[in-house]
């Protein structure tokens, strides 16, 4: 993409500084000046409750493996949204679309106040990892009935866990359980580099992830009516990973 922005101004500039690279790498922003990557913190054990998804865990409960035949030929045939069309914006524009959550290895609680808020979710789910029950001090995975998420993707992220719910499974939980989509494995998180991009669409509040390995055919295709991109089409895929953007 040419250079052809006007003057940056001081906000741009702040934005961008304080993001340090919200472009792919290849999306190249002169303005942009990567910074060091800064390990995330130890996962902390914290007493259960929904906001426990930074810097998750890469412990996913063993799920069992019984794949049969998928339950989800029914959906309804969404058209995949046209990225021209995409309501979402371009890793470069994320910053202008989504504000500043934080800089360097801090999230920035003004942000955080200022932009996220709580999606209830249509369906229970439950923590990919696990943590200690407080009357049992078991380690045992956390409910989750409402995540943090940017208020810019709340009503599109509902629609599309509605419609996971109520159109793909047809209200049949234990249908969806047994794809793994009760699986949590995270959504609004503060964190550095993933995968090769500097900052995460996760440090934004639009995205999450589900823990699943194969993610079904119909979930990616109502994310995508919606704009979403889907992870297992990066070059590290990341098959339980949706964010709001049209990527590059
Ligand atoms: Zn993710």
């Amino acid at each position: 993409m040419p250079d052809t922005n006007p003057p940056i101004d001081a906000e741009r500039t702040e934005l961008l500084a304080g993001l340090a690279g919200v472009a792919a790498p290849d999306a190249a922003t002169p303005a942009v000046v990567p910074v060091p990557e800064t390990p995330p913190p130890p996962a902390p054990v914290k007493t259960p409750g929904p906001e426990t998804k930074q810097d998750k865990p890469e412990t996913k409960k063993d799920k069992p493996e019984t794949k049969k035949d998928k339950p989800v030929a029914k959906a309804k045939k969404s058209k995949a949204t046209k990225l021209s069309d995409s309501p979402w914006p371009s890793y470069a524009d994320v910053p202008l679309r989504f504000g500043c959550p934080g800089r360097g290895g801090s999230a920035s609680p003004e942000w955080e106040g200022r932009c996220l808020t709580k999606l209830t979710l249509p369906f229970p789910m439950e923590t990919a990892w696990v943590e200690p029950d407080p009357h049992t001090r078991k380690m045992v995975p956390a409910v989750v009935k409402e995540i943090r998420v940017h208020r810019e993707v709340l009503s599109s992220l509902g629609r599309v866990l509605g419609f996971i719910l109520n159109d793909i499974y047809e209200g049949d939980i234990e249908a969806l359980k047994e794809d793994g989509l009760h699986l949590f494995n995270g959504a609004y998180g503060y964190r550095g580099m993933v995968a090769g991009k500097l900052i995460s669409m996760h440090a934004f509040g639009a995205a999450i992830d589900f823990a699943v390995e194969k993610m079904p055919a119909d979930v990616i295709e109502a994310f995508r009516a919606e704009g979403w991109i889907w992870g297992g089409d990066f070059s590290t895929p990341e098959p339980g990973h949706f964010e709001a953007t049209r990527g590059k």
